[in-house]
């Protein structure tokens, strides 16, 4: 494996100047600064990745297998699916978790407000109601947990981590405006993840009962049939600013939750998902998880995304302290290590010992994927990279220099010939042309060449005729080249092919050293026509 500072610099979509401050970071000492100076060690070129912040290991990123490391970490790892399902004689009856929806302005907000406000427990703390992204209503030995988490993060997370958060949905649509982009959008988040609707007509203190009417009619259009119709859908006209009507809204909530059978396991290690979290100035890092399964206890270790807890207190949105907390309860835990992310699944684990492990493993999932990924842009730059010396830059050294010498009267050997878009071009100047062909061992000392060509471009009594240029050894279409166009040879860095080359052909000229080579070519342009001044 080598490569050149230009190459590597390339890989990496940094400068040159960048692999030489890397090289003398690692003292490792260049004999020339060059662009096209090769690295031929891979435990430097390594290096320099791993210091330009790059994660993998080179030598072949290609024969890292990612799938097979994905597996073998997956495998250690634990999820939710992997655990022993519950017995069906575990299962019993859960409260529903319910997430309000709709359209901006028609009320959501307000109905959970006047939802928890009813239902603020006055204890002897105070009793102050925290936001922690849910919060419980109670109603003797029954229960509704409101998921209050801004917009639609609830059904974001459902969508896109698979985060099952919600069994019911309760479509709050204000009378007077009826159904907006916003109420079908609703409609559809919910019916894609299967969760049933209960519609909140609001703000039915100012309309009549036409407009309420009105927006039954308009529900038809999104198959969501009242029950007076002979559908399933419950309609509950309400006013969340004057809370009419909210214990029957309750009522339907549980009736369909009835309906539904919700069930789990209390029993087991627990289970649940991250609603929210956040850093609290006292309590440290909070977050928010809503048990499906199990019964939280103080003390528990969970994991959750690359993080993990020890449950130290648990508290509801009250800032009440809970000793412990049960399935479709979404309670506020404290003890984590790091702040987990909502819609991370969370999994109590035995011991501290395979948390720390499973947050490992997880570490070095991401790192391994984040590899995968620096690789793949490495590689789409390098094949972008080809794709300019290949085409652009042969364009424009083939044709662009041409161009300027075209105009010029021809030399003795070639009055005229093809250009590269199959042109004939007849040169009619008395300027002298020096017609080169470079090959050169990768593209980084490729392109340095050319550059420096370019420069050659203007000259007055004699002109450069770059012919031919490319990667790797002097093949016989070389030769022929040559001698068609009475060009010169220069290679640079490569080795001399036997099979082709001669040895007593003057005109292939090889060198190890770049500037050599640009002090041949000056020379043989003087001898062309020796430069004024
Ligand atoms: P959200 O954007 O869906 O959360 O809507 P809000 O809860 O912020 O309510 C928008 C506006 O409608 C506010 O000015 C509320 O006071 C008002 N509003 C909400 N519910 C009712 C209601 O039942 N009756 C009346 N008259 N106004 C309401």
């Amino acid at each position: 494996s080598q490569m050149t500072v230009k190459e590597l610099a390339d890989a990496m979509d940094r400068p040159t100047q960048h692999v030489f401050d890397c090289l003398e970071q690692i003292n490792f000492a260049i004999r020339s600064k060059r662009d096209s100076y090769i690295i031929n060690k891979l435990d430097v070129i390594t290096k320099i990745v791993q210091l330009s912040g790059f994660r993998y290991q080179m030598g072949g990123p290609q024969e890292i297998d990612f799938e097979k490391l994905e597996l073998e970490l997956d495998a250690k790892d634990d999820s939710r699916s992997k655990r022993p399902k519950p017995q069906a004689t575990h299962l019993i009856r859960r409260p529903p978790v319910v997430t309000i929806m709709g359209h901006v302005d028609h009320g959501k907000t307000t109905l959970l407000d006047s939802l928890r406000g009813s239902h603020i427990v006055e204890t002897e703390f105070g009793g102050i109601t925290q936001h922690i992204g849910a919060f419980n209503v109670k109603d003797k030995n029954r229960m509704i947990t409101f998921l209050d988490t801004p917009g639609h993060a609830a059904f974001s997370m459902m969508r896109s981590r698979g985060a099952k958060c919600t069994d019911i949905v309760v479509l709050v649509i204000a009378a007077e405006d009826g159904v907006m982009a916003q109420t079908v959008e609703s409609i559809n988040h919910a019916k894609s993840t299967g969760c049933p609707i209960i519609v909140a007509i609001n703000k039915i203190d100012k309309v009549n009962e036409a407009q309420i009417n009105r927006v039954k009619q308009e529900l038809l259009k999104y198959e969501l049939i009242p029950e007076e119709m002979g559908g399933e859908v419950q309609i509950v006209p309400i006013s969340a600013l004057k809370k009419t009507n909210l214990d029957v809204l309750k009522e339907e909530i549980w009736t369909q939750a009835e309906i539904m059978e919700l069930k789990g396991d209390p029993k087991g290690l627990v289970e649940g998902y991250i609603i929210e979290s956040t850093q609290d100035l006292h309590k440290g890092k909070l977050a928010t998880v809503l048990i499906q399964r199990g019964t939280l206890m103080k003390g528990d270790y969970l994991v959750a995304g690359k993080t993990w807890c020890k449950v130290k207190y648990i508290y509801d949105e009250n800032s009440q302290n809970l000793q412990k907390a049960s399935l479709s309860q979404a309670v506020q835990i404290m003890g984590w290590k790091d702040l987990p992310h909502s819609g991370d699944e969370v999994l109590q684990v035995d011991t501290e010992h395979r948390a720390k492990e499973i947050c490992d493993l997880r570490h070095k999932k991401e790192m391994l994927v984040k590899q995968k990924q620096d690789l793949e842009i490495i590689k789409k730059k390098r094949a972008e990279h080809d794709e300019f010396y290949h085409t652009e830059l042969k364009k424009k050294h083939l044709s662009g220099i041409r161009y300027s010498i075209s105009k010029m009267e021809p030399d003795s050997k070639s009055d005229s010939h093809v250009n590269p878009s199959g042109q004939i071009e007849v040169e009619n100047n008395s300027i002298k042309k020096l017609h080169v062909i470079v090959k050169a061992d990768v593209d980084g000392s490729l392109e340095a060449i050319l550059k420096v060509l370019e420069t050659y471009d203007a000259m007055d009594k004699v002109a450069l005729d770059l012919v031919h240029f490319e990667v790797g050894q002097v093949k016989k279409s070389d030769l022929e080249m040559a001698d068609t166009f009475n060009a010169l040879i220069y290679c640079f860095n490569i080795p001399v092919n036997h099979s082709v080359e001669k040895e007593d052909n003057k005109n292939i000229k090889h060198f190890n050293v770049i500037y050599k080579l640009f002090d041949d070519l000056k020379e043989q342009l003087n001898n062309l026509a020796p430069l004024v001044e």
